[in-house]
């Protein structure tokens, strides 16, 4: 997180964006303000030079400055030592480096305030990175990250650009992602169809991770939606606690029924029978893989021994089901031994095709076997 003062459309809001245009962060909580101070803590500490390593006892929330608080800060503040020394000894005097570099995109409309320490060297790359003093994973290729490198174009002209996380409550390596100029000047364009979508004042919006970070919670545009669909007035609840209440109990209402028709569905299909669906497919059950099956067998068979007799010279009855039924097996050829059989020339498949069910591998009803739905072959 770098040192950012509050922006409703800042680069740490842009993940969030990417989820839910409606999504609006509000300003930091405690451990925001902590995490701001560990910040403080470890610029003093690489501006010096990497020889004032002073903490404080407590945060200036109050919070105890523990042991775990100290380390986390040496672990970057050395990290990005072994960075500097790194690329200092490869490029000495070409080498930019800044900590606590002040950005903005003025193509997004939005400042992100500070970076918290870039690397440059002139026509080779830029360098961001980011100290992470939170517990959830963040990736260098967030959008928020790739917001940062946006805000480092300007440090001059370079063929790489870098962008790494360090996050010592998960490891003690840098995450690092490499982008092509080409690849952030795609993701400006993108953000600045997004920020332009979320500025609007109604905007589509999914429930995500993100929603207990967000300022809407109480009164978003999602959450209304879903209750409107249950013929609840979302006009009547005004906190997320209630409106939540009445959803989960709702859900445990409807997950009860559905699990009651899934059984009796089941029952049926477990019968033998189908079950036919509106738009004219199917629900059955059928063991082993996805495939093609005949929508009805007793048809397919008088399609299949008229075949036998016209195309493959039976003259019997007998002669024609010997050739239909699989003597082993028991079993009537299956829809691609038929094509096998009398070959795939236009007129057999005008017959045949009709014939046949396509059926996916969907577990439909989630209990037991696989229950199938299928749907007319085209051909
Ligand atoms: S609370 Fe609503 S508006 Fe906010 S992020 Fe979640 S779904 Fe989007």
């Amino acid at each position: 997180m770098s040192v950012e003062v509050h922006d409703e459309w800042g680069c740490s809001r842009h993940d969030g964006l990417l989820k839910c245009l409606g999504y609006k962060s509000g300003p930091g909580g405690v451990a925001a303000q902590q995490g701001q101070q560990m910040h403080h803590i470890a610029e003093t500490i690489i501006k010096s030079g990497w020889t004032e390593y002073k903490f404080p006892d407590l945060f200036e929330t109050g919070n105890v400055f523990s042991n775990d608080y100290r380390l986390m800060v040496v672990d970057y503040t050395n990290a990005v030592k072994s960075l500097y020394e790194k690329y200092k000894k490869e490029y000495g005097d070409d080498l930019v480096f800044e900590v606590e570099y002040p950005v903005s995109i003025p193509e997004l409309e939005i400042s992100v305030s500070t970076i918290d320490v870039l690397f440059y060297v002139p026509f080779q790359f830029i360098h961001v990175v980011d100290f992470k003093t939170g517990q959830k994973p963040v990736s260098p290729t967030s959008a928020q990250m790739r917001g940062y490198i946006l805000g480092a174009l300007n440090a001059g002209p370079a063929t790489e650009y870098r962008a790494s996380i360090f996050q010592p409550a998960l490891s003690n390596e840098f995450l690092t992602a490499k982008f092509t100029y080409d690849e952030c000047i795609a993701h400006e364009k993108m953000m600045k169809l997004v920020l332009h979508a979320a500025k609007r004042e109604h905007v589509p919006c999914t429930p995500c991770e993100y929603c207990g970070w967000c300022v809407r919670n109480g009164e978003c545009p999602a959450t209304k939606a879903q209750l409107a669909m249950i013929a609840i007035d979302a006009d009547k609840y005004d906190v997320t606690r209630s409106t939540l209440a009445i959803l989960a109990e709702y859900a445990m209402k409807i997950e009860d029924i559905i699990g009651s028709l899934k059984q009796r569905a089941y029952a049926i299909l477990e019968a033998g029978e189908r079950l036919p669906l509106p738009d004219g497919r199917e629900l059955m059950l059928v063991d082993g893989r996805p495939s093609y099956v005949w929508k009805n067998p007793k048809e397919a068979e008088t399609v299949l021994l008229n075949l036998a007799k016209t195309r493959k010279g039976a003259t019997t009855d007998e002669e024609a089901k010997a050739m239909v039924w699989l003597q082993k097996e028991p079993e009537m050829l299956s829809p691609a031994k038929a094509k096998d059989l009398f070959g795939k020339s236009k007129p057999v498949l005008q017959e045949i095709d009709p014939l046949i069910w396509k059926v996916d591998g969907k577990k439909k009803l989630g209990i037991g076997k696989t229950a199938i739905e299928s749907e007319q072959e085209n051909g």
